[in-house]
């Protein structure tokens, strides 16, 4: 009998699955469910659009193995498909002392994850690739890209129809019931059989997987909004490739780093502000659900009393450019606030635990014909078929 599965969540995740699942399964009806009129409305519309090859991961982790592999699919799906990209490499600089041990680590982390051909740059290499970049040390990262998740995630809703799936736009699934062997679905107004169906939903991951198993949710998603800012033409110059600082190894988040957009702009950012609106991308978006949502969790209010003066810092990024571009200045000092637009937004679905803990691996649950993707954050775009490949052989 042709199986049928479902997948709720149009973002690069959720296409990835449906895509990978048409490819080990050719006779499945696969049908992937979105609550917007377009795909990639969020997360994976709203990103740095960089292709992470698993510099930052814990070795032995999940992301470690699903980045390493991610970014080669990726880029070979981009290559098959004639999608632009660039491994243009990256630079990770150090400011001072304690960033040069952390650098050290990051090199190690790298070498440890498989990566080839990491090297620190001497100061004239350094000068030659960026000259405007101020370091105390600087590693370069060779196998790291720019690519438009946007033409990544187009091409895949196109194979996924051309081989017969569907994707139903402006559909919300609002429930989910098993039913013997088989799973309701519905919208409130219609309703669906399916033989599985995967949870792929981004920032409302936690409360579909507590709505649709009639479960506690092992987790919570707090939103975190990242802002950018947009170089100006004439200050694009100042920028070649990919410039990151040291990321503080207590988070997941990156910090405010410089990239070269696959269209040629030049983006600084993102800060990593709590948000009051889990797809809130202005600092004036308040949703009273999603804030209580967080702020009566025991693992949120762990969060702010351990991270008060990170929080404080980031909400001062949002509200102050000065503030934000403290943070650029570090990587290249001769910015200053005449040469930035304002730029895009975008909000990352972080999990957190009971004590406060940012989850730093990717995690997935299965219940019953339910597979729940919970936690997906960067690089789950550059990751996406590694995931999607992942969950569908292991779940
Ligand atoms: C600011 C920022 C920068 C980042 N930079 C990078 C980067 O440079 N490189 C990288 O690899 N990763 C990056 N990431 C991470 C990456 O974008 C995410 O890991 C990835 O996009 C997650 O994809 P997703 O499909 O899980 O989520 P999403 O893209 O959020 O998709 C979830 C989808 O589910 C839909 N949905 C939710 N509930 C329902 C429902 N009930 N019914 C139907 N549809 C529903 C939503 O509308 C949404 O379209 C970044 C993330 C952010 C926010």
């Amino acid at each position: 009998m042709t199986k049928r599965i479902a997948v709720i969540g149009g973002g690069i995740v959720g296409l990835a699955t449906a895509y990978k699942l048409q490819e080990k399964m050719p006779d499945a009806k696969v049908v992937l469910f979105e609550k917007e009129n377009k795909i990639g409305m969020h997360q994976s519309g709203r990103n740095s659009g960089v292709l992470h090859c698993g510099l930052y991961y814990q070795p032995g982790s999940l992301k470690a193995k699903l980045a390493v592999s991610g970014i080669q699919q990726m880029t070979d799906f981009c290559i098959q498909n004639n999608i632009s990209h660039d491994i243009c490499g990256k630079i990770v600089v150090a400011s001072n002392e304690r960033e040069i041990n952390f650098l050290d680590d990051l090199a190690d982390r790298g070498t440890k994850n498989g990566l080839a051909g990491l090297k620190f740059l001497t100061k004239e290499e350094l000068t030659k690739r960026e000259p405007f970049v101020s370091a105390k040390k600087a590693l370069l990262v060779p196998q790291e890209g720019i690519v438009d998740y946007k033409e990544v995630m187009n091409t895949l809703a196109s194979i996924i129809k051309m081989r017969g799936g569907e994707i139903i736009l402006s559909t919300k699934i609002t429930s989910v019931t098993n039913k013997g062997n088989t799973v309701i679905i519905s919208d409130n107004k219609n309703e669906w059989e399916f033989d599985l169906i995967y949870n792929c939903a981004g920032l409302y991951s936690d409360r579909n997987y507590k709505k649709f198993t009639h479960k506690k949710r092992p987790l919570r998603i707090v939103p975190f909004r990242g802002e950018y800012l947009m170089l100006k033409p004439e200050a694009k110059k100042l920028v070649n490739h990919l410039i990151y600082p040291v990321p503080d190894p207590e988070y997941p988040f990156l910090g405010v780093h410089f990239t070269r957009l696959i269209n040629g702009e030049r983006e600084v950012g993102p800060n990593a502000v709590f948000a009051f609106k889990r797809e809130g991308y202005s600092n004036m978006d308040f949703s009273i659900k999603d804030t209580l949502d967080s702020v009566t969790y025991i693992g949120f209010l762990k969060f702010i009393k351990n991270n008060f003066m990170f929080s404080m810092n980031e909400l001062k990024s949002s509200l102050f450019i000065s503030e934000f571009l403290k943070k650029a200045k570090k990587l290249i000092p001769d910015i200053d606030e005449t040469m930035f637009v304002k730029g895009t937004a975008g909000v990352r679905a972080q999990a957190m635990d009971e004590n406060g803990k940012l989850l730093m691996d990717f995690n997935i649950i299965r219940e019953k014909n339910q597979i729940h993707v919970l936690n997906a954050p960067s690089p789950g775009a550059t990751a996406s078929l590694a995931i999607a490949a992942y969950i569908i052989e292991n779940y």
